[in-house]
Formats: structure tokens, C-alpha cells, sequence
């Protein structure tokens, strides 16, 4: 038995770091010293209003799902890793055994144990700890070389991999991307090294496009300011072949529908507002529309894509925090302006 400092959610805005017992890995379990943690969107849900839509923090809650440490010790049994090794965490513990599962749709397993999710009860704990014990299968290898902060980008990057996937072909692609958070930009890294002919961002704040820039973006759009700058975008009926919904707001949501050509396709990659959708336009440019929920097969995927830099997350990890500050950490996470991936960062 040794101890592990987290980072603890009680209640909306009310984080402690609290003193945790961490058990010895038992058989095929590995206890991973973590070593950095990417605050993402629901984190901050939490964090900022308690929760979102019909998910509420119900009790004390781990926040925390982007994750990469280094192996500590190894249960019986476990082969294929190494004590001191790299690993980047995959939060996703599927059942592996109802019908979801089964077809290879893991991520609709009917037991899914998520960490860091306040979606059943009681809740399943995260991993802004600087010690935790999780199964091998959940602790994939990254190179040496690569920061423990970039690993813990392989969660977020699974996403958008899979949202990919959804889309289907992106070589050649017309790509818009609405939203330039670090889901957003993530999918302007994964677009471009998929062989997009262009991606177009938009925002509704100048500092992410600025990035978006930066990070090969053909062109940026702030549809606050100016939302008729995407009409140029938008004649003879749509010129995207593929949007990738990353904004949540339901607004983006309508107005991809002007954006994407005849036979295009529109994938809703965050959870956000209801919205009213122009379904007639659905109907007449027979525009295929699909959600993308997490990921599975695509965090080995994402691993091993950071691990030689062939997807450089690096300019978007904007600031690290010591544990002892994760309050300060969420709220410079709200910020837009200032934040793209905030970092939690624990002692070695
Ligand atoms: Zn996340
Ligand atoms: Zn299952």
C-alpha cells in the first residue's frame, strides 16, 4: 500500500488535492507513477457548472482522462511492459463481452467504465493522481523521447481519429473544421497528415485562429465577427466535401449545412447545444450527417502517431501546472483567449 496525492471535485468550482491509498497491482494490473494530464472539455464541465446535460457530479469525483506516466511496478502476469517505461494511459475499459463489444464497437460497450466520468454511479474514478493502479491492457508504450505532456495528448488525438474514421476518406478533401479548441486543432493536424487539400477553421475568438494559422490552416474564419467571410467558401451549393462539427454550438451545427457540397458529409464530434438543422438541406444535398463518441482501436493509433512526431502536438500545450495549482489550471483552461491544452503536471 502506498499513498497518491488527486485532484478531487467535490462540488461545482470546489477542487482539493487529497491524500489517496493506492493498492499493490494485482494480476495484469500495472501501477503507473503519472506523470502529466490534459484538462478536457468535460473535465471542465464539471468543474464550471457541475456537470453537463443529464450527467451531474453526484459525489467526490478523480477528474481527469488524459493521461501518461511511467510503469512503476507490475502485477503477476503482466507481459509487454517494463518497469520505467512510458506509457500513455487509455481511459476507455470496456466490458469486452455484451453485444456492442462484441461487434468491435467498444465504445458503446454496456459496461463501460470511463475514468474520470461521472456518468454512472457511483462514479468511476480519474486519473489526475500521481499514482494510480490500472489494467496493462489500458497502458500503451510511447518512444522514449517523447514528453509525458505529449503523450497525454494520445486520448484527445483518439478522438479525432475516429471522427476521421467516421468521415470516411480524407485524401483530396475539402475539410472545414468549426471549432478551433484542441479538438478542433487536433483535427487540422489529423486532416492535413490524412492528405486534406485544404482545412478551414473557423472560431469565435481571433486567438485560436491565429494558431489555426500557424498550424497550416488554408484559411481561418471568425464567425462572430464576420460570419459572412465563410460565404466565400460556400458557393454553387456547399465546397466542403467533409465538415467536422467541434464546437458543441448548435449554430455551427446549422450552418455546416450551407457549407458542404451535394453527397457531403458532416460529422458532430462535440457534445453541445440541441439545435434546429436545416433537414431539407439534408434531404436535397442528400448530406450524410453522423455523430463520433470517443474511439477505441484509435488510441494505439494516436500513441504511436505522437510517439514520432508524425502528428507534433507540442504548440498546442499552452501551459502546465503543478498539481498544488489545479485550481488555477481550470480556470485558465476556461480561457479561451490565453488557454488551448491546459496540463496538470506531477513530481517524479
Ligand atoms: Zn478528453
Ligand atoms: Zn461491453
Amino acid at each position: 500500500m502506498t499513498s497518491a496525492r488527486a485532484c478531487v471535485l467535490h462540488a461545482k468550482g470546489d477542487i482539493r488535492i487529497e491524500d489517496r491509498q493506492v493498492a499493490a497491482p494485482d494480476a495484469n494490473e500495472v501501477l503507473v507513477r503519472v506523470g502529466a494530464g490534459g484538462i478536457c472539455g468535460s473535465d471542465l464541465h464539471y468543474f464550471q457548472d457541475g456537470g453537463f446535460g443529464a450527467i451531474r457530479v453526484r459525489e467526490p469525483i478523480i477528474l481527469g482522462h488524459e493521461v501518461a506516466g511511467r510503469v512503476e511496478a507490475l502485477g503477476s502476469g503482466v507481459s509487454g511492459l517494463a518497469v520505467g517505461q512510458k506509457v500513455a494511459l487509455n481511459p476507455s475499459k470496456p466490458c469486452n463481452a455484451c453485444r456492442h463489444c462484441l461487434q468491435g464497437m467498444q465504445q458503446h460497450c454496456l459496461d463501460m467504465r470511463f475514468m474520470g466520468s461521472a456518468m454512472r454511479l457511483p462514479h468511476v474514478q480519474g486519473a489526475f493522481r500521481d499514482r494510480i493502479v490500472i489494467d496493462a491492457v489500458q497502458c500503451v508504450p510511447v518512444d522514449d523521447a517523447l514528453s509525458l505532456g505529449e503523450a497525454a495528448m494520445a486520448e484527445p488525438l483518439a478522438v479525432v481519429l475516429h471522427s476521421l474514421n467516421q468521415a470516411g476518406s480524407v485524401t483530396g478533401a475539402r475539410v472545414l473544421v468549426t471549432g478551433s479548441g484542441p479538438i478542433g486543432l487536433l483535427t487540422l493536424l489529423a486532416a492535413r497528415f490524412a492528405g486534406a487539400a485544404e482545412v478551414v477553421m473557423t472560431d469565435v475568438a481571433d486567438e485560436p485562429l491565429f494558431l489555426a494559422r500557424t498550424l497550416g490552416a488554408f484559411d481561418t474564419v471568425n464567425v462572430a465577427a464576420s460570419a459572412a467571410d465563410l460565404d466565400r467558401h460556400v458557393q454553387d451549393r456547399g465546397h466542403f466535401d467533409i465538415c467536422f462539427e467541434c464546437s458543441g454550438a448548435g449554430s455551427a451545427l446549422a450552418a455546416a449545412f450551407a457549407a458542404v457540397r451535394p453527397r457531403g458529409t458532416i460529422v458532430r464530434v462535440g457534445i453541445g447545444d440541441i439545435a434546429s438543422l436545416p433537414l431539407n438541406m439534408l434531404v436535397a444535398r442528400e448530406i450524410r450527417l453522423c455523430g463520433s463518441f470517443r474511439f477505441h482501436a484509435e488510441f494505439a493509433v494516436a500513441a504511436s502517431l505522437l510517439s514520432d512526431r508524425r502528428i507534433d502536438v507540442r504548440p498546442l500545450i499552452s501551459a502546465t501546472y503543478p498539481l498544488a495549482q489545479a485550481k488555477a489550471a481550470f480556470e485558465e483552461a476556461g480561457d479561451r483567449r490565453r488557454a488551448t491544452k491546459v496540463q496538470l503536471v506531477f513530481d517524479e
